[in-house]
């Protein structure tokens, strides 16, 4: 098969519910992939942050071999050492609770409504709650209850009527969530660092707002690490850089390395509520994904990639920070770690293409914003040979725009 014979054939037998890019890749390792035609690209967005420790790293794949010899599948009406090992590992590195599994982000979202709603309805502090304030530009996922959570109109036109009980807020702003508090109020839903939401960092002095106006008011907080988490910040979870724990945490993406898995942690307060036969996942927890995480959690440690998100984030962010000063193209550069948003005064997209072409694969979201979310485990000589292509691409199409410009034919 050929590449347009496998385009030609999505068209056909494929749901058309993606923009995709006109590649077939069919390899990873590390920061690199192949296309079928053998060509290889330098990935700064591996799996829109599933990759996080790099395409099929060594470890996750021995893991990920090794149980495969044993057991694919345990219903989570037994026991299985690897999903309680897991569920140990992420309360000791984060906060004392217990934890759920399932596959995906939307389904963590879906478990967080299900669990703080059912905190409001049945806890003698729940007083019968159910609201959850949401953010502004945040994103939450496709499932029906993620999409009413996620702040953005656009994800939910034409799939209406929406789940009821979210309140959207602006972003940043603690009066805002201040004055949308109301008697049925019973959880504070934010992403610390907005991905697809274009790269926007929640301030420390919100998200410490937040936390007080929860413990005053005897509201829930749950943080969406689906994509901040699991080190891309540089800390193992991007709230530990605030010191401000949630009472709810959701992870995915990065969790086991490019296995699907989805992790939601519940302080020790409030996770009794969901009792046996409350909520449930058939594939949730599986020994081949709890596998993968286990070996996710092992690179992170012993190939000290925090140490590495925060000295290459820094090499990253300079480096794109002086580029601004001399193209005119960028407005703003923005991000924490490995997680990169350079927001620009024109269409992003073109430059998604034109790095393609170049062989390196990057991101755009909300039209404008360049989002880098590259692997934890990249190199410096891949990223700045990375960066060196982006910088090639901005400046030509900030000359093209002056060129435009200057001879007036600049269309709309
Ligand atoms: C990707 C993402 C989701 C949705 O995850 P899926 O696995 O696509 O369902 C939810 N929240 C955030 C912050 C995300 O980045």
């Amino acid at each position: 098969m050929t590449t347009q014979d496998v385009i030609s054939q999505y068209e056909r037998y494929v749901m058309d519910t993606y923009v995709r890019q006109p590649l077939v890749l069919v390899k990873g390792k590390g920061s690199r992939v192949w296309d079928l035609e053998g060509h290889e690209y330098l990935d700064l967005f591996p799996g829109w942050g599933v990759s996080g420790v790099g395409h099929c790293h060594p470890w996750v794949m021995k893991a990920l071999r090794g149980q495969s010899t044993k057991l694919l599948h345990v219903p989570n009406n037994f026991y299985h050492p690897l999903q309680v090992k897991l569920a140990k590992a992420l309360v000791e590195r984060s906060f004392d609770g217990t934890v759920f599994f399932a596959n995906s982000g939307a389904e963590m979202v879906e478990s967080a409504i299900k669990l703080v709603r059912r905190w409001g309805h049945t806890s003698p502090r729940g007083g019968g709650r159910y609201e959850i304030l949401v953010m502004e530009r945040s994103f939450h996922g496709r499932t029906t209850g993620a999409m009413s959570a996620t702040g953005q109109p656009h994800y939910q036109q034409g799939f209406e009527p929406l789940l009821p009980g979210f309140i959207c807020v602006p972003f940043n702003d603690l009066k805002a969530v201040e004055r949308a508090i109301t008697p049925k109020t019973v959880a504070i839903m934010v992403e610390p660092i907005q991905g697809e939401g274009g790269v926007r960092l929640a301030s420390a002095e919100f998200l410490q707002g937040i936390r007080r106006l929860a413990d005053g008011h005897r509201l829930l907080v749950i943080y969406d690490e689906i994509q901040t988490g699991f080190g891309r910040t540089g800390s193992l979870f991007a709230y530990q850089q605030t010191g401000i724990a949630p009472d709810v945490m959701l992870l995915a993406k990065t969790l086991a390395g490019g296995f699907p898995m989805g992790a939601m942690i519940a302080s020790r307060a409030i996770c009794d509520v969901l009792t046996p036969g409350t909520h449930a996942s058939t594939f949730g927890g599986s020994p081949l994904a709890c596998a993968c995480a286990l070996a996710v959690l092992e690179v992170i440690k012993k190939q000290a990639l925090l140490e590495r998100v925060n000295s290459l984030g820094r090499v990253a962010m300079e480096r794109l920070k002086a580029l601004a000063s001399r193209c005119t193209i960028i407005r703003e550069v923005r991000g924490q770690g490995l997680m990169i948003g350079i927001e620009l005064a024109i269409d992003a997209r073109p430059l998604v293409a034109a790095c393609r072409t170049k062989r390196l694969l990057i991101n755009c979201t909300q039209q404008t914003v360049l989002r880098l979310l590259p692997a934890m485990t990249i190199t410096r000589a891949q990223l700045d040979r990375g960066l060196d292509i982006l910088e090639d691409v901005l400046m030509e199409h900030a000359k093209l725009g002056s060129r435009e410009q200057g001879v007036g034919s600049r269309k709309s």
